[in-house]
């Protein structure tokens, strides 16, 4: 099986602060990969790396075959193959539900006004907000704005969709919704990289676990054995903490 996502011995420094170090990791098509671990530990930097938010220091980094310092034309395409869920919805406060959805379709991808309102209209519907495609973001709850923010990701078709602690901002009644329309995405095989501290949806839906500490994987195995028998003493205390 060939990898969607590969790091080949891959920094990432900011000046002195090296926030990635000599990582290696493949992903393969269809993974629910679960990363965990200490604030500061390089998770999100990881993510912004594999869609190009940030640029890699050294080393290199495949999406889909393509490398990262391919230039712009190729990382203009990268960005379309990973779709990005932030903990803070970010979405465009002055568009309804389906704009926030066909924008991403009608610009990236180049579709005519009336299939974008169709197909925003079903994306509505698969994250269960099919009657809400006229509110505005403040008309929504937390849980609902994040649910229109994946089927803005999904609406761009990316092959790959990272989530950047998509429940930590809402509130525990909240975090459920969200976590049901990722565990649909991981059923209809979407390769899926996940920051999150639910550690139940880690077990329930992650197929493999990393943890990362200071810009490297110190654990990277399935959910269930090292979260049951952490192999590495931080591991064991950093869950405790979650
Ligand atoms: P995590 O998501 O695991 O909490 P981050 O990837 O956000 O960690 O950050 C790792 C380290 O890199 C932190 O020390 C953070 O302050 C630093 N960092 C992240 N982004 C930048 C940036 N744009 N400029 C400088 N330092 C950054
Ligand atoms: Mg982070």
């Amino acid at each position: 099986m060939s990898a969607i996502i590969e790091f080949k011995n891959v920094s990432k420094h900011f000046g002195p602060l090296k926030v990635l170090e000599e990582v290696d990791l493949e992903i393969n098509r269809g993974e629910v990969v679960v990363l965990i671990g200490p604030s500061g530990s390089g998770k999100s930097t990881l993510l912004r790396c594999i869609n190009g938010l940030e640029m890699i220091t050294s080393g290199d980094l495949l999406v889909d075959g393509q490398s990262v310092k391919g230039g712009n034309k190729i990382l203009r395409e990268i960005r379309q193959e990973a779709g990005m869920v932030f903990q803070q919805f970010n979405l465009f406060p002055q568009m309804t539900a389906l704009e926030n959805i066909a924008f991403g379709q009608r610009h990236v991808r180049g579709m005519g006004r009336k299939a974008a309102k169709i197909s925003a209209q079903e994306l509505l519907e698969k994250v269960g907000l099919g009657d809400k495609s006229q509110h505005y973001p403040h008309e929504l709850s937390g849980g609902q704005q994040q649910r229109v923010a994946i089927a803005r990701a999904l609406a761009i078709k990316p092959k790959v969709m990272l989530f950047d602690e998509p429940t930590s901002a809402l509130d525990p009644e909240l975090k459920q919704e969200v976590l049901n329309v990722m565990r649909q995405l991981a059923e209809e095989q979407m390769t899926m990289v996940v920051v999150t501290h639910e550690m139940s949806f880690a077990k329930q839906v992650g197929t493999r676990l990393i943890f990362m500490e200071h810009g490297k994987i110190a654990v990277d195995g399935s959910p269930a054995d090292v979260i049951d028998n952490p192999p590495n003493e931080r591991m064991e205390d950093f869950l405790r903490h979650v």
